[in-house]
């Protein structure tokens, strides 16, 4: 609230700034009023941005959509000076159950400077929603919400991507080395296309910022997210006639059913591991002995070694069966990897807090792991580079029906914070753990 005051104008927020927020230590005080300046110019026009994202609908399955997308958004991108290529990510597949036989394209931008640091900035463009039900979201603004279909997932995120490298570009900011933006169209799917291409810019990027939507209660930066991954059991009995010789047959569905009762109690509060059978299905008919049964776990873990925990203790459990007789076979997969927070992560993240206060607003930095799994994750898997996640609008309503918004409020200190950081990482002001 107090940073809307402050936006009256440049000239009033630069002497509030100054007056009544700058400590002493905060020497980039007289640099920050253009960059304020910036945000605030840009806020409109993000808004209207916006309005283009969410009116191209872009479930993960829709390939057309995804496609239409995919040029708005390098279209954009070239206009902002960027070297931009589409990335067919399809040759490295990694198939999970749910895999379409194809995933949409990434569109990828380069910018180049005159220093030496490489950023990497990441969003996704592929949404939860089938096509259609954007009619009943349209764009709208009302009030301090801004409202639509994907406007916080994560469509906010390739908006503040996009706006911020225009206030760079106002700004005549050019002293980072290499600027990499990865737009990808599978994320909603466990990013099976683009998974390897986001570890692999991981590891080459000093620095990797991931622009999904902070959250409407608290304005926060997010160091750490789950693992996620999959438990299932098939079992395998034998048919028979359900009245006259159910003594012939095995039991798929009683053998399961077992099996889920003894490993429901795997998960382990103190190690973040959670695990939690969600779906099961036995049987064709009524009156037949089920030769067949399935049921399938979802699985939560905080760090990457939970992911051998939790395979080890159901392997060990299934081993005791009720039917000697029924088949019970295991296939873990794991869709996500967990981000753990880096001392680098820390560390950007607490530049990050700083910028913040200059504009008199706090900025959570949470290191405990929601519930929810990120592609910041695939970009920190083989570095301990800086990944830091949740530099988007605070919004709220992700894979709900209705009511899904963004937080406009929140666009200019965004805008401000992912400028200033880039600026200050570019010039080596972000101390090194
Ligand atoms: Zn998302």
């Amino acid at each position: 609230m107090y940073f809307k005051r402050l936006l009256f104008s440049a000239a009033l927020a630069s002497t509030l700034l100054t007056a009544a927020l700058v400590s002493p230590e905060h020497a980039l005080a007289q640099t920050q009023e253009p960059v304020l300046a910036a945000a605030q110019h840009e806020k409109a026009p993000l808004l209207d941005t916006l309005k283009d994202l969410v009116s191209i609908e872009s479930g993960s399955r829709d390939l057309d959509g995804l496609d239409r997308l995919a040029d708005l958004i390098a279209s954009r991108l070239k206009a902002l000076g960027g070297e931009v290529e589409l990335v067919d990510v399809n040759a490295d597949i990694y198939r999970m159950e749910d895999t379409p036989e194809r995933v949409g394209q990434a569109v990828r931008a380069t910018f180049k400077g005159t220093g030496a640091r490489k950023i990497l900035l990441i969003a996704h463009m592929d949404t939860v929603y089938l096509k259609g039900m954007a009619a009943k979201q349209p764009f709208r603004v009302e009030g301090d919400k801004a409202y639509g279909l994907a406007i916080a997932d994560d469509k906010q995120g390739i908006a503040v991507i996009l706006h911020t490298l225009a206030m760079l570009k106002s700004l005549g900011i050019r002293d980072y080395g290499t600027i990499t933006v990865l737009i990808n169209a599978d994320e909603e799917i466990s990013s099976p296309g683009s998974r390897k291409l986001l570890s692999r810019l991981g590891t080459e990027h000093d620095v990797t910022m991931s622009f999904e939507a902070s959250q409407a209660e608290s304005d926060k930066v997010a160091l750490a997210t789950a693992g996620i991954g999959s438990v299932t059991l098939r079992v395998k009995g034998k048919a028979s006639h359900a009245g006259s010789a159910p003594h012939l047959g095995v039991n798929a569905l009683y053998e399961l059913a077992h099996q889920v009762l003894q490993t429901k109690d795997l998960s382990r509060p103190d190690t973040g591991l959670k695990l939690n059978w969600t779906l099961a299905r036995a049987g064709q008919n009524r009156n037949v002995i089920p030769p067949e049964a399935e049921a399938q776990a979802d699985a939560r873990v905080l760090r990457v070694a939970g992911y051998d925990e939790i395979e080890k203790a159901v392997r060990e459990r299934i081993s005791n069966k009720l039917l000697p007789e029924a088949k019970v076979e295991m296939l873990f997969e794991p869709r996500r990897p967990p981000l753990e927070a880096s001392p680098a992560s820390l560390a950007l993240a607490k530049h990050a807090q700083a910028i913040y206060r200059d504009l008199g607003k706090e900025l959570v930095a949470d290191a405990v792991a929601e519930g929810g799994g990120t592609d910041a994750a695939f970009a920190a898997l083989e570095t301990q580079n800086a990944v830091v996640e949740r530099f988007g609008v605070q919004g709220f309503g992700a894979h709900s029906n209705d009511a899904e918004y963004i937080l406009v409020d929140n666009i200019e200190p965004r805008l401000y914070l992912a400028t200033r950081l880039i600026t200050d990482i570019s010039r080596g002001r972000v101390p090194k753990p």
